[in-house]
């Protein structure tokens, strides 16, 4: 279980933090242990948790949550699709 950090972000920044994570993650393995493991420890307290899964409308094309069982944008009914794990545990159905 991930200590949630009482920072609260929006989506967006949520997003584009995570990017900003990937791209560090990318840079950061020639780097020195010790800004290693203190960019390890930022991480661990920015607690971004797994992306949203997100799935196309097959209607519409609107980009709606892959769990949702109807589209946001025009209403159609969605098949399930099972959630892709990424190691995180996934939450049961709603
Ligand atoms: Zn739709």
């Amino acid at each position: 279980m991930r200590i949630m950090s009482n920072a609260h972000y929006s989506d967006a920044a949520v997003t584009k933090l995570r990017a900003i994570v990937h791209t560090i993650d990318q840079e950061i393995s020639h780097a020195p242990p010790t800004l290693r493991a203190a960019w390890a420890e930022l991480v661990d307290v920015l607690a971004l948790g797994p992306a949203a899964q997100t799935r196309e409308c097959p209607a519409c094309h609107n980009v709606g949550m892959r769990a949702a069982s109807r589209c946001g944008h025009c209403w159609a009914a969605l098949e399930r699709l099972p959630l892709v794990s990424d190691g995180t545990p996934v939450q049961g159905d709603a």
